[in-house]
């Protein structure tokens, strides 16, 4: 698998996740992207899984 970049245009793609609350922003994490360079199959990952973690 090869590492690539997850993009719209020029901006990069970003799972949210709203939080309840006033003033509380979404998380955000940005997304890991790799090819197979054979078959072409690609697996996502959240970069920074831990913050949709509910503590
Ligand atoms: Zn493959």
């Amino acid at each position: 698998m090869i590492k690539v970049d997850l993009a719209v245009g020029k901006m990069f793609v970003f799972l949210s996740k709203e939080e309840r609350g006033l003033f509380s922003k979404p998380k955000l994490s940005t997304i890991d992207a790799f090819v197979c360079p054979q078959c072409g199959r690609t697996e996502l990952y959240a970069s920074t899984p831990d913050i949709f973690v509910d503590k």
